[in-house]
């Protein structure tokens, strides 16, 4: 009895222990076996491929940007020519405005110098000091128009030239101080910038190679969503103007510019502030150039790199109104 009691006991542990064994090694080849994660890992693949192309093309956007952004290598041919803009201005209430918009402009344009020509009897402060603050390199000039040359208040403005008598003193300027340097480098183009226009800094690119007198169009003038010559063939054949287009030279000042070497050669060129309206442009390049002389810059003259804007003048009625009862603005503060 007692002997079949142990045989029983013993089969139930051997089969247990069989159990147990069949078990762990069950587990343990479990642990071993590579589990079915294909897929999870084709979706890793993939977004790993995915970035590294990613990658790739933001490389090649950084590499193309850079690559536009960096100015051109200037070939080399000698020194760059200065850009020397004669600007006509005289006292306002916009002045400042105009001449620190301008101002800021021209400090983004390379080799660039300014020449400020003051229409008053004597250099004011209030252009004295932005010019010494602006950052550029200029020459501070002034002279008054005669008073019948002069615009009265409330004459239409189309009446009398402005600014005639400032751009010859620039250009009186220009001749003797760079006599001086006559032979030596006289690379340079000469510019007639008003200062309430609006210029984009690739007009000066554009007319820095200009031999003798370059051409482009002026947006928003005589009328006209733009004024501009007509080229063919690389040759201004005509001009497209609104108005008597057979003028000498139908452009405004804003739309060529000429070489220091032509202004130096021909010592008599300066405007006529007694030619008939619309003919003060022609005054001055009718002894220069001939219009098949004329180099035509900004794509052949089919784009719009400056802009004849007019700054409105500004109401003053509430500050008079104020003036009256002694609470005006403090003159003193410099507008
Ligand atoms: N100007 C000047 N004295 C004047 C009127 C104008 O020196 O009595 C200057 C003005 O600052 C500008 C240029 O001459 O630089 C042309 O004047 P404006 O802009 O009034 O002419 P418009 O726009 O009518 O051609
Ligand atoms: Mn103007």
């Amino acid at each position: 009895m007692a002997t079949r009691m142990k045989l029983k006991l013993k089969t139930v542990f051997v089969m247990y222990f069989m159990v147990s064994l069949m078990g762990l090694i069950y587990a343990l080849m479990q642990l071993g076996q590579r589990c079915d994660c294909t897929e999870h890992i084709t979706v890793k693949d993939r977004t790993i491929s995915r970035l590294q192309e990613e990658l790739h093309r933001l490389k090649d956007v950084i590499k193309n940007s850079e690559a536009t952004r960096r100015p051109p290598k200037q070939p080399a041919r000698g020194p760059t020519p200065t850009v020397f803009v004669i600007t006509p201005t005289y006292a306002r209430l916009v002045q400042k405005a105009e001449l620190t918009r301008l101002s800021q402009t021209f400090l983004h344009v390379p080799q660039l110098h300014w020449i400020v020509v003051e229409d008053s009897p004597q250099k004011t402060p209030l252009v004295s000091d932005l010019l010494k603050k602006s950052g550029l390199i200029y020459t501070h000039l002034h002279v008054p128009t005669a008073k019948d040359q002069k615009l009265q208040e409330g004459d239409p403005n189309w009446l009398k030239p402005r600014g005639v008598q400032q751009r010859n003193e620039g250009l009186r300027w220009l001749r003797e101080d760079r006599r001086a340097e006559a032979g030596a480098d006289n690379y340079g183009v000469v510019y007639f910038a008003d200062d309430d226009n609006t210029y984009s800094l690739q007009v000066f690119e554009e007319m820095r190679s200009t031999q003798r007198v370059s051409v482009w169009p002026v947006g928003l003038v005589g009328g006209m969503k733009y004024e501009r010559p007509v080229v063919e063939g690389g040759k201004v054949v005509r001009f497209h103007t609104g108005w008597r287009p057979n003028r000498p030279f139908p452009m405004d000042m804003a739309g060529f510019a000429v070489s220091l070497k032509l202004v130096l050669a021909n010592p008599d060129a300066c405007f006529d502030g007694n030619a008939p309206m619309g003919f003060l442009e022609s005054s001055f390049l009718q002894g220069l150039v001939t219009i098949d002389e004329l180099e035509p810059k900004a794509d052949n003259c089919t784009k719009v790199l400056v802009w004849h804007t007019r700054t409105e003048k500004p109401k003053m009625k509430r500050e008079e109104a104020m003036q009256a009862q002694g609470l005006g603005s403090d003159p003193a503060l410099e507008v």
